[in-house]
């Protein structure tokens, strides 16, 4: 058990000068000349179809980037076939292999890949090139590394056994394969939920995000050039609803490791239901869906460091994380304060395409996301229980531009207090400062997730009289830091209620969810 350390990838400044931004700005050039076709891969094959879609940056419409292969039934079969026949060999190869497969695509991502990664992140998904440096970069390489810690901590993971009898552990993989489908808005994500349950000795089908299959693509060469064996991990592009369809209702179906909406993850538990006679084993069901994040703050938090971390837990990534700030409530007495910091702090973020590395907020992902924000502003402009107080504008002519926005709530279960928009939109609520406690309750029962929150005080009883009422209120709490940016074998990641399975992504509790445990117990 004597291998690699594991530790987190140091996060580079890309400071103007600096070598890295250099290459990824060489990179992000090369990348905007040339039209790439991607291919599907399954049982290691590139496969390509008649039908190729258009893939651009989310904020420039008009450029084209490339084209994908897109997929349909046959192909999701094919996958899953070629799944089935790479299982045995990969299941019985010892898990050193499998561990040294994943060190090596972690320092490919982390050295020559770099650049690539992170400038396909930020031209396919728009994103800065900071975000896109701690997701792409560095959180995928961190999830490879620590997965293999996971690994070995689970592998250590045996029985007591008593004189004349030995007892042991052999974690076998789920019999069957299992599918990952991977959301947009971390490139990260999208590299770590097929590669979990392989690491486990899964194999498994991977469908991206159709707004996120070009990192996709860069994330598949990487780990071929790892050394990943053919049908192990099997790409394919299709309409959700084809893949699950066909994915769903197969015996060979052994589990799903899910990020993205909770209506869609419900779907996806709803037919696993309709389909129970037909598995050969109970599928494992993992997935981390949305939230409606918050900070709540008391009468005695420092205004000026509250006005930052609500801005950058709001709007990082254009507040396209499920661990965004939505909702803020602040104690009257400190409001008008924070309320001028925080223009003054919006009014120092620049927005724009993340080619010019100045914007810190650049579009959001699609022309869905944009109209559904859009109206969820505009309503809030005629409201009477609601007001816009910083930002609102929206323009889709070159791309899915919104402005950071912000909606004061005249009441606490006000809509956008309660559901999840996925983008640049923040709701605040001012509370009575007598009334803490009420708000507290308010705040916990309006809302149907529970995946990231904050507190932000001085006070001691304060702050562990909040941590204890809201118990249930988030997965990952933070104490006086913004609810989003959880490190990979630092803050475990994950929440329960209507945000997931909370199996906590990228550690031994997640990757427990992929072995079938069978306890030998032998006399001498
Ligand atoms: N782990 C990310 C964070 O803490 C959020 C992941 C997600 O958006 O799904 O910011």
């Amino acid at each position: 058990f004597n291998v690699p350390v594991a530790k987190n990838e140091p996060v580079l400044s890309y400071a103007p000068g600096s070598p890295e931004r250099a290459e990824v700005k060489k990179m992000i050039e090369e990348l905007r000349s040339k039209e790439v076709e991607l291919p599907m891969v399954i049982g290691g094959k590139e496969v390509y179809t008649d039908r190729k879609v258009r893939m651009f940056p989310p904020h420039e419409i008009s450029h084209t980037l490339g084209y994908y292969n897109q997929g349909d039934a046959s192909h999701v079969e094919m996958a899953i076939d070629a799944a089935i026949d790479a299982r045995k060999e990969w299941a019985e190869l010892p898990w050193q292999h499998r561990a040294s497969i994943f060190l090596k695509a972690a320092d490919l991502l982390a050295g020559p890949y770099r650049a690539k990664i992170n400038a396909a992140t930020m031209l396919g998904q728009s994103k800065n090139v900071f975000q896109a440096e701690i997701d792409a970069a560095c959180e995928l390489a961190d999830f490879y590394r620590f997965g293999v810690k996971a690994m070995i901590d689970i592998y250590k993971m045996q029985p007591e056994s008593a004189p004349g009898i030995w007892n042991y552990n052999e974690f076998r993989p789920l019999e069957g394969f299992v599918f990952a489908l991977t959301p947009f808005n971390f490139t990260s994500i999208a590299g770590n939920l097929p590669v979990a349950p392989v690491m486990m000795g899964n194999v498994s089908v991977w469908k991206p995000s159709k707004t996120a299959v070009y990192s996709a693509g860069v994330i598949m060469e990487v780990l071929r050039e790892a050394g990943l064996p053919d049908g192990v991990i099997n790409l394919v592009f299709a309409s959700g609803p084809v893949v699950a369809n066909e994915v769903l209702t197969h015996p060979d179906f052994a589990g799903i490791h899910f990020t993205g909406s909770t209506g869609v993850f419900q779907g996806i538990w709803k037919t696993i239901g309709d389909n129970i006679f037909k598995y050969k084993t109970y599928p494992r069901i993992v997935g981390e869906t949305g939230g409606k994040d918050f900070i709540f703050a008391d009468n005695t938090v420092k205004a000026p460091e509250l006005a930052t971390a609500i801005v950058r837990g709001a709007f990082e990534y254009q507040g396209q994380k499920c661990s965004a700030a939505s909702r803020v409530y602040v104690p009257k007495s400190i409001w008008a304060k924070l309320k001028q910091q925080l223009g003054d702090v919006l009014a120092t973020v620049k927005m724009g395409p993340p080619e010019d590395f100045t914007n810190f907020v650049n579009a959001v992902i699609d022309e869905t996301s944009f109209d559904k924000l859009k109206g969820f502003i505009d309503r809030a402009r005629e409201d009477k229980d609601a007001e816009v107080i910083f930002g609102g504008k929206c323009d889709k002519s070159a791309g899915y531009f919104i402005e950071p926005t912000v909606i004061l709530a005249k009441k606490p279960d006000y809509v956008t207090m309660q559901e999840e928009l996925f983008g640049p939109v923040l709701t605040i609520y001012v509370y009575a400062d007598e009334k803490m406690d009420e708000t507290l309750d308010i705040l916990d029962e309006t809302s149907p997730y529970g995946l990231t929150g904050a507190v932000f005080s001085q006070n001691r009883y304060n702050i562990e009289k909040i941590t204890k009422r809201l118990t249930n209120a988030a997965g990952n709490f933070y104490i006086n830091d913004k609810p989003t940016g959880a490190v990979v074998g630092q803050q475990p990641f994950g929440g329960a209620r209507g945000s997931g399975t909370n199996d906590k992504a990228g550690s031994v509790f997640n990757f427990l969810r992929w072995v079938s445990i069978r306890t030998i117990k032998e006399t001498f």
